[in-house]
């Protein structure tokens, strides 16, 4: 535990409670962030209206299928959230949606029309736009707008705003004051080496000016159990992936395969890669299949740092709810600073802000485990994010599961690679994870529309599958 005494100062601060959250897959941005926006409409309007018309613009409309958002709006309407919501509430997963209809749930019914335009607002690539009416007719809202700007965090207009117009604002942040307030990996490590605080203690120490620590610690041990939970169902489902692609899950075969490979070789080489590669492919194939994961910090990346978590479990010693509360909050440190100053969704800077932040925060996480200093924490996840720059997202169908599933399992590998590169190195490095973090907004911000999460471009189209939409 660290306690300071200096006088706190007023910062925004992106919370390790934000940055993992329990949720539905198959999406962050798409799935999680447009329920979170149906509940924020009802919030807002403060009554529950009798008829919503939503209009699903841009990437929403364009992957919106494939990705359950069309579900996920509805049920938010009615009362369910990522954390009440399983695949076994109607419409299922996969379930044909009519563009009109009734919705019922919870809080009562609900009237609804869906519009899918893919022509996107200028202001980000997913958004959503409500008007709602009341019983007697009379038009509640207009055009009120919701963005998903990814990891399932939401906007309306004017926090969207806020968010563009202050450079190093993070999309989503407490304004609460904290003693150890840091935009960049710069001024993390120099608080480290300042206070002799470890990464995980500075987060802590800033997480508890927000929240009471038994919050911090209950929130901390739900993600780590549901890690494990969604690593166990993942291992133990058989079958295949819904939204047409066909894809089998292979994480049953592959642990039944390694259990008994396991058990009987002698010559251990790859075995932790193997297990680390299995444990992803569970979590993610979980995704696919709409079922609880959590978001870390997207739901398209959620594989990875539970992968390398049961890595340091299996693996590494000592490894109890300490050493996972360590973990996280050395992973959260490192995803504050990249969504402070970059992004974490793939519709905005491609998959690199996806599979290149999970692996970062993941490499991040196990340098702290193994013993790392602050500096050679940073070199981790500077690695990990820095072979991981250009990465473009292009799910075949518009769904998450070709190229995703498989792209967690290699990330989870790569962060275990950098997180021992940087550990047997002396912290130092000619590239800064703060270079590499600029380096991949503006590559992202350099990168064609078609390969962030439209399904237009790179795998997408090369196999010659149909695509959701035909105009962008
Ligand atoms: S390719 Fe990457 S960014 Fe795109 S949906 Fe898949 S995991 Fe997410």
């Amino acid at each position: 535990m660290t306690t300071s005494t200096k006088p706190a100062r007023k910062r925004n601060t992106v919370s390790v409670i934000d940055l993992f959250s329990i949720g539905i897959g198959p999406s962050s941005s798409h799935t999680v962030g447009p329920m979170r926006a149906a509940q924020a409409l009802i919030e807002d309007l403060g009554v529950q209206p009798a008829k919503v018309r939503v209009e699903l613009r841009g990437s929403l409309a364009a992957t919106g299928v494939g990705h359950g958002t069309d579900r996920a709006v509805l049920l938010g309407l009615v009362g369910y959230t990522p954390t009440t919501t399983s695949a076994d509430i109607a419409p299922k997963p996969g379930e044909p949606i009519s563009p009109e209809g009734v919705i019922e749930g919870p809080t009562g019914e609900v009237a609804y029309e869906m519009v899918f335009n893919p022509l996107p607002v200028a202001e980000h690539p997913n958004c959503l736009v409500f008007d709602a009416w009341d019983a007697d007719g009379t038009q509640l809202v207009s055009g009120k707008e919701y963005f998903s700007i990814g990891g399932g965090f939401i906007l309306d207009r004017a926090g969207m705003e806020k968010h563009r117009n202050e450079t190093g604002v993070a999309a989503v942040a407490h304004t609460d004051a904290v003693p150890y307030p840091f935009d960049t990996g710069a001024d993390l490590v120099r608080i480290c080496n300042k206070t002799g605080l470890t990464i995980a203690e500075v987060m802590r120490a800033n997480e508890e000016h927000i929240h009471s620590r038994t919050e911090l610690d209950a929130h901390l041990d739900a993600v780590w159990d549901v890690m494990q939970e969604c690593v166990a169902h993942g291992l133990k489902t058989e079958g295949t992936l819904p939204g047409g692609l066909n894809v089998r899950r292979r994480a049953n075969r592959l642990h039944r395969l390694l259990t008994a490979e396991y058990e009987a070789s002698t010559a251990r080489g790859l075995d932790a890669m193997e297990w680390v590669n299995l444990y992803a492919l569970a979590v993610n194939e979980e995704n696919a299949a709409h079922g609880q994961v959590v978001t870390a910090p997207t739901n398209g990346a959620a594989g990875i740092i539970p992968a390398v978590m049961h890595y340091c479990r299996d693996f590494t010693d000592d490894f109890d709810r300490e050493r996972a509360h360590e973990f996280l909050l050395t992973a959260g440190a490192i995803g504050a600073i990249i969504k402070t100053n970059a992004s974490i969704s793939g519709a905005e800077v491609g998959c690199q802000g996806e599979v290149g932040s999970a692996s970062s925060m993941a490499a991040a996480g196990m340098c702290a485990i193994l013993g790392g200093t602050p500096a050679q924490v940073e070199n981790a996840a500077e690695i990990a994010l820095e072979h991981n720059l250009g990465l473009t997202c292009d799910p075949v169908g518009g769904l998450v599961q070709v190229p995703c599933i498989e792209r967690n399992a290699i990330g989870g590998v790569k962060a275990i690679n950098a997180a021992r590169l940087a550990k047997l190195g002396d912290g130092t490095n000619i590239v800064t994870l703060d270079d590499v973090i600029e380096t991949m907004a503006s590559t992202g911000h350099d990168m064609m529309t078609k390969y962030k999460e439209t399904s237009m471009g790179g795998l997408a189209v090369q196999l010659g599958l149909p695509v959701s939409i035909t105009e962008c």
